[in-house]
């Protein structure tokens, strides 16, 4: 049997794990033990899985193999945050990134490689959409971030608190895999994460947040960026096809249906300078999210070549921030981080727009230094 007919077990849920055991005239508990194995241990090989019979090894080793997004280069910011970029299996390359935070570190994993939707302000749309990855390469990422910290002694020491679905791509359009990837996340024998630190994060669409909501019990965030349908449909192109109306009934209709206490959904807004972030827009957005249990996050625009767009003034907003706050709506501003290694979100495009994004670094230093040490200071600022 070639490689590439085998089952990659690392992209398997529990009962999936199940049934390839039972189909392979196993019992059952066998799932238990090599999602330990591959999740816990981190595990690559049969091999190293002392507590399963030779024979048996020897049998998964010829139609099973464990195998994760290779790491094609890893960078560390100056804040702690860590970028990977990940050379998929099945081609293409992208990235994952681990913001740590006091006790908390969440990573924040890609699920498809480019990303269909096109927002205009995103540099993942910009890349184009060229596949969806699968299950594997999706928790492939956590398996790996997890391996480049070292072995696992407990679970409670575990760096990888929290996981967002907020990478490349739209997890909603990759619904199946990210699901799965999800439940492993969530599993006691995966990464045992609970169900309030695992945050999908979605453009608005809306079938398949109704899905979610009866398939699994993890936490939502919107990409809503525009308080009216005009301004969204310019920004995320998707609003044509699921207007804001429509898609604040589905967020009502997910915080109800969400079962534990937490059924908070987190509105993201970035902040485009003279573009949403005016006293109007901020009104326009208390009357909108009116009724529905939200809480906002205000993202600072994070600017990358040809973007055509600036970050808000500071000064902006601050004033914005005020304004929901003071009208009832729990807000908060999003604090960049690893911007020096191009690792915030928005940011992401993976190695083959990296190598494209250094040329134009490079193309700058020869051509516009002194302009080029500007924009440095400015941003710094
Ligand atoms: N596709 C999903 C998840 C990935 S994007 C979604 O859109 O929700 C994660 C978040 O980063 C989204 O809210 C997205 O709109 C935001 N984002 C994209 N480009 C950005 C940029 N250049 N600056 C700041 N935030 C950005
Ligand atoms: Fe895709 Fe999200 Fe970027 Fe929009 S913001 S293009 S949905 S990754």
């Amino acid at each position: 049997m070639t490689t590439q007919q085998k089952v990659n077990l690392l992209g398997l849920s529990r009962p999936q794990m199940e049934e390839f055991f039972l189909e392979m005239g196993e019992k059952k508990f066998r799932a238990q033990q090599i999602l330990k194995w591959i999740h816990h241990h981190q595990a690559d090989s049969f091999e190293q899985m002392t507590d399963v019979g030779k024979a048996l090894r020897q049998k998964l080793s010829e139609v099973a193999e464990i195998r994760g997004p290779e790491v094609a280069h890893e960078s560390i910011s100056r804040d702690g945050t860590r970028k990977w970029v990940f050379e998929l299996i099945g081609g293409g390359s992208v990235e994952t990134v681990f913001i740590p935070d006091g006790r908390r570190g969440t990573l924040c994993v890609s699920s498809q490689v480019g990303c269909a939707v096109d927002c205009s302000f995103c540099s993942t749309g910009k890349q184009g959409f060229q596949r969806d990855m699968t299950s594997a390469e999706i928790i492939g990422q956590v398996w790996q971030a997890s391996r480049a910290f070292g072995p696992r002694r407990n679970l409670g020491e575990h760096p990888i608190t929290n996981v967002v679905m907020m990478g490349m791509g739209e997890p909603m359009l990759n619904y199946d895999n990210v699901l799965t990837a999800m439940r492993i996340m969530k599993d006691d024998l995966g990464y045992g994460i609970g169900k309030k630190r695992i945050t999908l994060s979605t453009s608005g669409h809306i079938p398949r947040m109704d899905q979610l909501s009866q398939d699994l019990d993890v936490s939502l965030a919107v990409s809503l960026h525009a308080p009216n349908d005009e301004l969204r449909n310019e920004l995320v192109p998707l609003n044509r096809k699921y207007p804001l109306k429509e898609l604040m009934a589905a967020c009502k209709r997910y915080s109800d249906n969400i079962t534990h206490r937490h059924n908070t959904i987190t509105m993201e807004y970035v902040m485009l300078r003279d573009v949403n972030d005016k006293p109007e827009h901020a009104r326009q957005l208390v009357k909108l999210l009116n009724g529905i249990p939200v809480k906002v996050n205000l993202i600072p625009f994070n600017p990358f070549p040809h973007a055509g767009y600036e970050r808000s003034r500071k000064s902006d907003i601050l004033e914005f921030h005020k304004y929901l706050n003071d009208n009832g709506l729990m807000t908060t501003v999003r604090t960049t981080r690893g911007d020096d290694i191009d690792a915030a979100c928005g940011q992401l495009v993976g190695q083959v727009q990296d190598r494209t994004r250094r040329s134009e670094r490079w193309k700058q230093s020869i051509f516009h230094r002194s302009e080029q040490t500007d924009n440095n200071t400015a941003q710094a600022q």
